[in-house]
């Protein structure tokens, strides 16, 4: 997808919908609060009925707002057991099925946990599953970006550094840039010339390509001395949030802004209504 400028949505369904296990309505609700996209959160399993799906496909088309979606969040693909790692890859190619059949075009997910590894070791782990998974999915003739997030905390895989490198290593993947986890893991980047240096250091690692089709993640956050955290409406927390957005429309960056506050719709509204007030 070719994108004129960042677009604003929520990490599932908005609050405000009043099926709120019904992904079409959330759309709807969407479209209907002046937002431009949504995520599908697969958090706790990655079951959509046919129908569903289908049903999906055609809201998003025909109301211009298109899906990203959120894996499962039991994946680890450092996991102690063989069978837990086989586990955790078919949950990800069982993601990207059901986004692919829902039309969407990238999906994110967090890879790993270190479990007091090396970070090497785990970062070759990971590699070594993404070629895999990458691998299957090209013979479904799936064709979907595959985003590792970037986490929030120092156990979890997924610095910026070891996305930069994995983007780089295996061609589907890209990065999912969560910047509130960022400030969270590192309790730095939190200032606009902060996020700039880090636009342009992706721009000269990934390429050009690395800031016109992006998947953001945004919420409040708070986070202790290990990045532990917590999300938070952004007007309850410390995260610069005006100074993110003025550094990403300085960069001219385009893709998807995905708002997982607790309070979804209003943040994302407020995050928009910014930016586009830049
Ligand atoms: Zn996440």
């Amino acid at each position: 997808m070719s994108f004129d400028r960042l677009l604003f949505g929520t990490a599932g369904v908005p609050n405000c919908t009043v099926k709120k296990n019904n992904p079409v309505e959330g759309v709807q609700k969407i479209h209907e609060l002046g937002l431009d996209c949504m995520q599908l959160e697969f958090a706790h399993g990655v079951r959509m009925k046919e129908e569903v799906s289908s049903a999906l496909r055609k809201a998003s088309y025909e109301l211009g707002i298109p899906l990203t979606s959120h894996g499962p969040y039991y994946i680890n693909l450092n996991a102690r057991e063989q069978d837990k790692i086989d586990s955790s890859v078919e949950r990800i190619i069982q993601t990207a099925k059901i986004s692919d059949l829902c039309g969407a075009e990238s999906m994110t997910f967090h890879a790993a946990f270190y479990m007091k590894d090396s970070p090497y070791d785990v970062f070759d782990l990971v590699e070594k599953s993404m070629n895999v998974i990458e691998e299957r999915l090209s013979r479904l003739d799936i064709e979907i970006e595959l985003r590792p997030e970037l986490t929030g905390k120092t156990s979890q895989f997924g610095s910026l550094d070891e996305l930069i490198t994995l983007t780089k290593n295996v061609m589907s993947v890209k990065p999912c840039m969560d910047f509130s986890h960022l400030y969270a893991r590192t309790g730095e980047y939190n200032s606009k010339e902060a996020i700039s240096d880090v636009l342009t250091k992706l721009e000269g690692e990934i390429g050009k390509d690395a800031l016109k089709n992006m998947h953001i993640h945004i919420s409040g956050i708070s986070s202790n001395s290990k990045g532990d955290l917590k999300h938070l409406n952004l007007k309850d927390s410390e995260f610069n949030w005006k100074g993110m957005l003025e550094a990403l429309k300085e960069k001219d960056c385009r893709g998807y802004v995905i708002c997982n506050s607790p309070n979804l719709e209003e943040d994302a509204k407020m995050l928009k209504d910014y930016y586009l007030a830049i």
